[in-house]
């Protein structure tokens, strides 16, 4: 733990005797708490919330809000039931501790109070309360580390879509899926054509901006439940679930057809248009792995190349 520092934390002291109040806040001052006083239970709770203590220390027996019932109203606030109580009773009150523990209270000290033994008690309660506190950041900054990572993993930094190797296993569930429950599903490959000049022509980040804007709005045109990701270059893969091939096929053309309507502006403003080939293959019981299926479709891309690029080849008709 960092070096411990008293004036970095701040201590709420609750009691109905005011003598009491003078006593603790004395004994707190004098090693640098900061302090904050509250006379009755309905105060505390007010105080609780405008000051943020760092810690409680809450009289047992007070008039009409006991310290008991203020504990209860401090755990049931999720912002305030964290900050630890430590109850301050009579010798005679002993049989009200139970109860105290059960409340929230982490410890508690009692009257007369022994200066050595309140603040040695205070001091361990912040302590941990501060390795707690560092604990929870911590875990939440890994956990946030680990997403982040996870991202970086699976998705095209380009694009943002997923990435290849992320959407091969993508397909391989939905392989499963099929196998499992006899359902259909179809891969379209997707390849932009003669971007070579366009990247000649008007520059590699005009070509960037391409890809970015092919994606785009090639999800807008895909299904919640469908997957796409850049398969490498200027070749995108969608996997359709539970699509049949002729499903594909309408799902593919829509494709093609939004993405011929795109326009970009070069730097010289020059309107640029792009158009796609695509191939598709639908899954069918004899295939094993993911990779006959993409075969097909990459031969359906390829036919489609040759005929002529702007369109969409199924794989049953070669
Ligand atoms: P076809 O119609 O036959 O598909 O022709 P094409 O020019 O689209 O295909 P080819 O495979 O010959 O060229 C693809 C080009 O894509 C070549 C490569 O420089 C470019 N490319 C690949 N990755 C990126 C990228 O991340 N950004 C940019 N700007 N260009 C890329
Ligand atoms: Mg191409
Ligand atoms: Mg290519």
């Amino acid at each position: 733990m960092t070096p411990f520092y008293a004036q970095d934390f701040l201590i709420l002291v609750v009691d109905d005797v005011s003598q009491n109040l003078q006593v603790l806040g004395e004994m707190l001052e004098q090693v640098g708490y900061e302090t904050t006083f509250a006379v009755s239970g309905y105060q505390a709770l007010e105080r609780v919330k405008t000051a943020k203590p760092d810690l409680i220390l809450l009289d047992l027996m007070m008039p009409e809000m006991n310290g008991l019932e203020v504990c209860e109203k401090l755990q049931v606030n999720p912002g305030l039931a964290e900050i630890p109580v430590i109850f301050l009773t009579a010798s005679q009150e002993q049989a009200h501790l139970l109860l105290a523990f059960e409340k929230g209270a982490v410890d508690y000290v009692t009257k007369p109070f022994n200066a050595p033994e309140l603040l040695a008690r205070v001091r361990t309660h912040l302590e941990l309360k501060y390795t707690r506190d560092k604990l929870k950041e911590l875990l939440q900054e890994q956990e946030k580390l680990s997403k982040e990572l996870e991202r970086l993993a699976t998705t095209d930094p380009l694009t943002g879509v997923w990435n290849r190797r992320h959407l091969f296993a993508l397909a391989e569930q939905e392989i499963n899926r099929a196998a499992r429950y006899q359902k259909p599903f179809s891969i379209l490959m997707i390849d932009i054509d003669k971007f070579k000049q366009i990247n000649d022509n008007y520059g590699h980040s005009i070509g960037d901006e391409v890809l970015i804007i092919m994606a785009k709005v090639t999800l807008q045109c895909l299904r919640k439940a469908d997957f796409f990701g850049r398969f490498g270059g200027e070749e995108f893969v969608a996997v359709l679930p539970e699509t049949n091939m002729d499903e594909a096929a309408i799902a593919a053309d829509r494709i093609r057809q939004d993405i011929a309507k795109i326009v970009i502006y070069s730097q010289q403003d020059n309107q640029i248009n792009i158009t796609v080939s695509i191939g598709i293959a639908t899954y069918s019981s004899e295939d094993q792995t993911i990779d006959t299926i993409m075969q097909r479709a990459d031969q359906a891309l390829y036919l489609a190349k040759s005929q002529g690029r702007n369109r969409v080849i199924t794989a049953t008709y070669l």
